[in-house]
């Protein structure tokens, strides 16, 4: 595809759809397609180079930093297309998180240095933010950073970090300030995961996957200019980082991507022209609209570079839920099916037990749903 940003932006939808289709059905590696476990960096990279070459990694940010700046809607198209040709997720949390904050918050020299590197793939991001004890809590971790001449001296431990054995970078939440309210002792640190003293442990999870870990941080010493933002006020900014979770989270991408594969599978199990599945998919369909709608909001609202409001939590529980909903329906009409860990007959299209495990964590990550709630209730709501 030669046409730049401005091009692109200038088609109409149909036609943008078109070109981005024949683009990845030209560029996507055939044997990654509906991959059933997240990829690993050795396996995704190609891609992710790919993306990199044709400037298509950051369809979101804006073209001053070296995004697409595309408009909200057109995002959705990129979106549809990509969960309609099966294309894996990559290690995204740098693109999607660390790269908005960045653009918001960071220094110049930050951005100059850390903006490119994401976009090449040079740097791959994980997000240090859950401690054994400070998940729901975040405000109460403990990981320190202690100032001692031209650095920072990080002791503590991460954990449920994804890919985190893939990444070169962890954004770090690290506390600063003991005797401070918990809130305004924490900063917000970059750090490089070679340095001495960083220990990456993983986590098999329950579809036997190691797909996070545990990191520990033993007297790693970081350069005081990786801090982001002011010591002590990194907590503003953890929020706007949640913010970004929360909207890509909340995109459509896992639940238009399961309820595609809901279908094949009904069709597969003879279960497709049955009334009463029939009502049931009409309903998820339907209710997948909405959540596209809805997001479209968001997205515009980042585009044009607002502020988040607290009612982004509504995105991640819509369509965590929603997704969780799709996968239980995969379930119902896999029917004995159900129960085998691995796709059917080896077609990575119909994988009802994958796809339901996967949508199991959704309502835990990116903050679980009940604290979702309780932030409506509390701060949207006022109640
Ligand atoms: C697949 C996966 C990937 C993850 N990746 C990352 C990552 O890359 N980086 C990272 O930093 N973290 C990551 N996490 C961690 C995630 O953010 C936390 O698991 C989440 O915030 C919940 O914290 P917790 O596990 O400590 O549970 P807890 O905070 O111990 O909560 C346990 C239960 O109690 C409920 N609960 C707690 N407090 C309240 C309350 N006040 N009101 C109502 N209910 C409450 C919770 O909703 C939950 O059901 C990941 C988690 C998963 C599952």
């Amino acid at each position: 595809m030669d046409e730049g940003p401005d091009e692109l932006d200038a088609l109409d939808d149909h036609a943008f759809r078109l070109k981005v289709r024949g683009w990845i059905e030209a560029n996507y590696p055939p044997h990654l397609r509906n991959p059933p476990k997240r990829l690993h960096w050795p396996q995704s990279r190609p891609w992710y180079l790919t993306l990199a070459r044709q400037g298509w990694l950051c369809p979101g940010w804006p073209r001053e930093h070296g995004g697409m700046g595309l408009s909200a809607g057109k995002q959705l198209v990129w979106i549809e297309e990509l969960q309609r040709h099966g294309c894996a997720r990559f290690n995204d949390m740098g693109i999607n998180m660390l790269g908005p904050l960045l653009i918001r918050y960071g220094t110049e020299a930050q951005k100059d240095f850390f903006l490119p590197k994401i976009r090449s793939g040079e740097h791959i991001w994980c997000q240090g933010y859950s401690e054994p004890n400070a998940g729901s809590d975040l405000a109460g971790l403990r990981t320190e950073a202690v100032a001692d001449g031209e650095d920072w001296v990080v002791n503590g431990q991460k954990i449920w970090t994804t890919l985190a054995m893939d990444a070169n970078w962890i954004f770090l939440l690290v506390r600063t300030n003991k005797a401070a309210k918990k809130q305004e002792g924490i900063s917000f640190l970059l750090v490089p995961m070679d340095t001495p003293g960083i220990t990456v442990r993983p986590i098999i999870n329950l579809d036997r996957h190691d797909e996070f870990c545990e990191v520990f941080f033993d007297d790693v010493r970081v350069p005081l200019g990786n801090l982001v933002g002011h010591v002590d006020q990194g907590w503003t900014m953890a929020k706007t980082l949640l913010g970004f979770e929360r909207i890509s989270i909340g995109s459509p991408r896992q639940s238009s991507y399961a309820l595609g594969r809901l279908r094949l599978l009904a069709e597969h199990a003879g279960a497709w022209d049955d009334p009463v599945f029939q009502r049931r998919y009409a309903q998820l369909r339907l209710d997948l609209a909405d959540h596209k709608a809805l997001y479209e909001t968001f997205a515009d609202a980042v585009r044009r570079g607002e502020t988040l409001g607290q009612d982004v939590s509504m995105l991640k529980l819509h369509q965590t839920e929603l997704f969780q909903r799709i996968t239980d329906a995969m379930l119902d009409v896999a029917g004995t099916a159900a129960g085998m860990l691995e796709p059917l007959e080896g077609n990575n299209d119909l994988n009802p037990s994958g796809q339901f495990i996967q949508a199991r964590p959704a309502t835990i990550y990116g903050g679980s749903n009940e604290i979702q709630r309780n932030v409506l209730a509390k701060n949207v709501l006022g109640l």
